[in-house]
């Protein structure tokens, strides 16, 4: 039996002090860390500890390359940014080792949460999130672009806030016109849309728009996207705009529809 282990491991949004005690530990403890080049670049060098940077689109052989060094003996983490189960390697990892080797099942893998991107931008610009709210991926990478309308009208139609993360990139850069188009649609002018950029960073950019206002331009891949429900209410201060959800629906309720 080998002593190896594999930790997956979140480092938050960017800040090292979002960093959890416990993500700290494994780094500390580690033999090896895997991940996509700018999260690897975010952990500290030190004698003994080797890094292992890999382009993006290639999780899964980075997971299977994880598991195998796990698996001769090294102390391995592999790290993504915010949580490692919110949109990254966490599920690389345990699809690779669903259709792996039996052996890999012995294998003390671990789970280790970090503060993830829709947390961190939340907690900036107040509390948007403070009722019920879902968390959509506007990559089409892996899914169709048609379940991923079909689930845009759904959470609009359910009057959730709506948190989005990859919205934009230069591979794909009409996604996010499509949605706001939808959400024109479906929702009235005066939505608050927060555009939260590279959160917990030097170049963090915070800005409260209205749904009119609103243009794809205005995000990017370091760009979470938060929509609020019908009763998120934005809230101006000395600096800029709180947002906020209150906690409570009246029985009423809210919401509307947005079929296709
Ligand atoms: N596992 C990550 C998400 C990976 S998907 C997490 O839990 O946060 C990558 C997307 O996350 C980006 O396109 C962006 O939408 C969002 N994101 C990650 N870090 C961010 C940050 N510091 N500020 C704003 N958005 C961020």
């Amino acid at each position: 039996m080998s002593s190896g282990w594999l930790a997956i491991a979140g480092l938050g949004p960017g800040d090292a002090a979002l960093i959890t005690p416990q993500v700290q530990a494994a780094l500390d403890a580690a033999t090896d860390v895997v991940g996509y080049i700018p999260y690897v670049a975010r952990v500290a060098r030190r004698p003994g500890l080797r890094l292992h940077a890999s382009d993006n689109r290639v999780e899964r052989e980075r997971a299977a390359q994880a598991l195998e060094m796990a698996a001769q003996g090294a102390r391995v983490v592999v790290v993504s940014s915010g949580d490692p189960g919110v949109f990254a390697m966490a599920s690389a990892v345990f699809e690779v080792l669903e259709q792996g080797p039996p052996a890999w099942r012995t294998l003390d893998v671990q789970v280790l949460p970090g503060i993830t991107a829709m947390l961190a931008a939340s907690a900036r610009a107040g509390a948007p999130l403070g009722h019920d709210f879902c968390a959509i991926n506007l990559s089409d990478n892996l899914k169709p672009w048609s379940l991923i309308e079909r689930r845009l009208r759904l959470a609009v139609e359910a009057d959730f806030a709506m948190a989005f993360y990859n919205p934009r990139s230069q591979a794909r850069p009409e996604g996010f016109e499509r949605v706001l188009a939808v959400l024109r649609e479906c929702c009235e002018p005066t939505r608050p849309v927060l555009f939260a950029r590279a959160v917990s960073t030097p170049e963090e950019r915070l800005s409260v728009v209205c749904l009119a206002e609103a243009r794809a331009q205005m995000a990017d891949m370091r760009t979470l996207v938060i929509v609020g429900s019908s009763r998120t209410r934005s809230l101006p201060h000395a600096r800029g705009n709180w947002l906020y959800t209150p906690r409570s629906v009246p029985s009423a309720g809210s919401g509307g529809t947005c079929a296709p």
